[in-house]
């Protein structure tokens, strides 16, 4: 997939995915402009910044809270326009942003190191302290929430940062950046530019005087990124590609199982790396579960991003779309059964404009399918049978990646064993929800390294230092 359709001249244009309106141009960085914002956070690594107590520093980031949530509505309307996300949603991320700084403000004053019993005469201990410059590269699909999950943590520990946005979607980015110097976030210590990953972004991952590279995007950028890592040992955590699993036993009520995860796959229109876009269900159920989730698939309600009602909005952008009903075709190919959606259709609400998609349900996908090995990024799901628990962990698993999904039984210890079983670096027993500030979030396999989110978050933002005083 190409960005090359919102960045057709050096001038990024950012495009609202509803209207196919632009909404800002920004000049790209210049390599000058990496260097000098690298070089910048550089120099504020001897600043104020890391030498501020962990509860000076969490105080600020409390004052960064506040101003997000003072501006949340203004917020949540420029992700909307930018994503084309429901204004719902966007709401819910300010929310979901405000409450990272204020974690990472409070937790990183319960951060620390720990005295270690030696066998030499004296006292090990340890300290926590800053890495130093950190390379924060998000993604387009949650520009604001996933900038935070990087931003807040190298912060609290004191580190100093270059954030670039994806492409598509900076433009919270930049706010964020101006509610940091606002909040008493000294300046060089958050440094926002933008520009192309292939140029700009790759300038910055392999800059010799950045120490840590954090992404969250596709399998590839991250292979590349560790490459580029190894040549000055950059520390890296990286947060990649998924296609997770939604297990369905048979003991189930399918009412509630359907409406409790139809939206693990097409909220954000399918743009979610944790994205159920497997449903493996048991055979007993199977033709009853799909029933009822194409009746459900076909009652959401896809619109403007700004009516409040409206439950899925456009896709990010014309190429990603394109991408999408590609992935249709390669299902119809490889025979599963399409029941419903996969068509662009400006019908579905209405208007000629927008980057619209109808949810796709297929039925009948199989093991080694394209559809169902390959992470398509869009509302589109596959619908497997299996015949035993055994079966339904070895489907699961089939797969290069591992990074969320969801199992649904009343049996206690089959969740337990099924959970266990899987090869995912969280799963949900009954529930959709695998994002929380407060717990690690991360990939096993190919979907990536290091945990985000929770205390986990600190250590990807610090070094520890042991120090020996010997009693001679
Ligand atoms: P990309 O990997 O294309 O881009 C992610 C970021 O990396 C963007 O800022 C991009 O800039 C930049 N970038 C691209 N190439 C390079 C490079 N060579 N060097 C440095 N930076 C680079 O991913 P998408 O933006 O397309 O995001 C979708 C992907 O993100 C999906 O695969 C999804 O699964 C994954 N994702 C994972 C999550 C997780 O937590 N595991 C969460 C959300 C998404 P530019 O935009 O300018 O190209």
């Amino acid at each position: 997939m190409t960005k090359t359709s919102k960045t057709k001249t050096e001038t990024i244009e950012v495009i609202n995915p509803a209207t196919e309106e632009i909404v800002a141009r920004l000049e790209p960085a210049s390599e000058a402009d990496v260097d000098r914002a690298v070089t910048n956070a550089h120099e504020a690594l001897s600043g104020p910044w890391s030498k501020m107590t962990p509860r000076e520093r969490g105080r600020i980031l409390w004052r960064m809270a506040e101003e997000i949530r003072n501006r949340k509505e203004e917020l949540a309307l420029l992700e909307t326009k930018n994503t084309g996300k429901p204004i719902r949603d966007s709401m819910d991320e300010v929310d979901l942003t405000a409450t990272c700084y204020e974690y990472y403000g409070g937790a990183v004053t319960k951060f620390f190191g720990e005295t270690i019993p030696v066998a030499d005469k004296g006292l090990s201990f340890t300290l926590k302290e800053p890495v130093g410059v950190c390379a924060l590269i998000p993604p387009w699909n949650y520009p604001m929430v996933i900038a935070t999950w990087k931003l807040a943590p190298a912060l609290a520990c004191g580190n100093t940062v270059v954030l670039k946005p994806a492409s598509w979607t900076p433009l919270t980015a930049i706010e964020l950046g101006k509610i940091a110097l606002k909040a008493g976030v000294p300046k060089g210590v958050v440094n926002v530019i933008v520009g192309p990953g292939k140029t700009v972004g790759k300038r910055l991952a392999s800059h010799p005087l950045v120490n840590k590279v954090s992404l969250t995007g596709e399998t590839e950028t991250g292979k590349e990124i560790l490459k580029m890592a190894s040549e000055t040992i950059k520390r890296v955590s990286l947060e990649l590609g998924g296609k997770s699993p939604n297990i369905v036993f048979d003991d189930v009520d399918i009412d509630t199982v359907v409406s409790g995860s139809i939206f693990s796959v097409f909220s954000n229109c399918g743009q979610d790396c944790c994205a159920r876009s497997r449903f493996i269900v048991h055979r007993k159920i199977y033709e009853k579960f799909l029933e009822n989730l194409v009746k459900k698939t076909k009652a959401i309600k896809i619109g403007d991003p700004l009516d409040p009602k409206t439950q899925v909005g456009p896709m990010i952008a014309a190429a990603q779309r394109r991408r999408v009903l590609e992935y249709i075709q390669i299902g119809h190919k490889d025979k599963a059964k399409l029941l419903c959606g996969g068509v662009a259709p400006s019908a579905t609400n209405g208007k000629s404009k927008g980057y619209y998609i109808e949810p796709a349900v297929f039925a009948d996908a199989k093991p080694g399918m394209r559809i169902v090995q390959e992470e398509i990024f869009g509302p589109v799901v596959a619908v497997i049978p299996f015949s035993d628990e055994e079966d339904a962990v070895r489907l699961a698993n089939d797969t290069v990646y591992g990074l969320s999904g969801s199992l649904w039984t009343r049996d206690i210890g089959r969740a337990i064993r099924v959970a266990k079983a899987v090869k995912s670096g969280v799963i949900s027993i009954n529930s959709s929800h695998s994002v929380h500030p407060e717990a690690p979030f991360g990939g096993y396999k190919q979907s990536g390294l290091g945990r985000e989110l929770g205390m986990k978050a600190l250590d990807l933002y610090s070094e520890t230092k042991a120090i020996f005083i010997s009693e001679a």
